[in-house]
């Protein structure tokens, strides 16, 4: 009896941390109306863009968490046009492409981290400014996809992990933002590296989530 009533509540844990891993999970494209694919197309290109801006943006001014919070929109990137990609695939064939994304996000991750430890062994104070001007334009970025995704907030189950998703893009954007008015106040290099080491660690968790479920999926699919 004990040991079921854990196993229950290991189930429900489960459940619990699914739900709250956003970012990264395969969105069933083929359950969606047009007008919410092409929703998700203007997501994904959002994404995109902010992902080259803030990469730019980072080599420019030397700056980690800029570099930490891109690698977030290119993970999103990724999972809607990989999403939009297997509509219709077979299980084996979609959870072979969920490993492959989960594969890039773990080299984009590494470099994040190669950058990091880069900053720590040369020190220099990034650009604050252009921290600054690049996380407001991240933030407005994720602003206007929540705004986009608002309407499917609750109903689609796969609009809602984007919306959820998008949600915690805000708050990610916000940090950003955070590190550049330390960096100024402090005028000192480690208020954006600490802000770099902590998305870098909550991205890997969610990025560990997926290619856990992924790698689920394909053993059942091969076997
Ligand atoms: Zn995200």
């Amino acid at each position: 009896m004990r040991g079921n009533m854990q196993g229950t509540y290991r189930n429900t844990l489960a459940e619990k941390l699914m739900s709250d891993s956003c970012c990264g999970k395969t969105i069933d494209v083929r359950a969606l109306q047009a007008r919410q694919r092409r929703v998700l197309v203007i997501v994904l290109v959002i994404n995109a863009a902010t992902f080259l801006m803030m990469v730019a943006a980072a080599l420019q001014s030397g700056s980690s968490s800029l570099l930490s919070g891109g690698l977030d929109n290119f993970g999103d990137a990724l999972t809607y046009a990989l999403s939009l990609a297997v509509v219709g695939a077979s299980g084996q064939a979609k959870a072979r492409v969920a490993l492959f994304k989960g594969a890039l996000i773990l080299a984009a991750a590494i470099a994040v981290a190669l950058q990091i430890a880069w900053q720590l062994t040369h020190p220099g104070v990034p650009l604050f400014e252009t921290i600054g001007i690049a996380a407001l334009i991240n933030l407005a970025a994720n602003l206007v996809c929540l705004r986009l995704l608002n309407p499917y907030r609750s109903g689609d189950v796969n609009m809602t992990s984007a919306w959820e998703c998008s949600r915690n893009d805000v708050g990610e954007g916000v940090a950003v933002l955070f590190a550049a008015i330390g960096v100024w106040w402090f005028e000192a290099a480690w208020p954006d590296l600490v802000i770099a080491a902590v998305l870098l660690l909550m991205f890997l968790r969610s990025a560990r989530r997926v290619l856990g479920s992924a790698w689920r999926e394909l053993q059942i699919v091969t076997h």
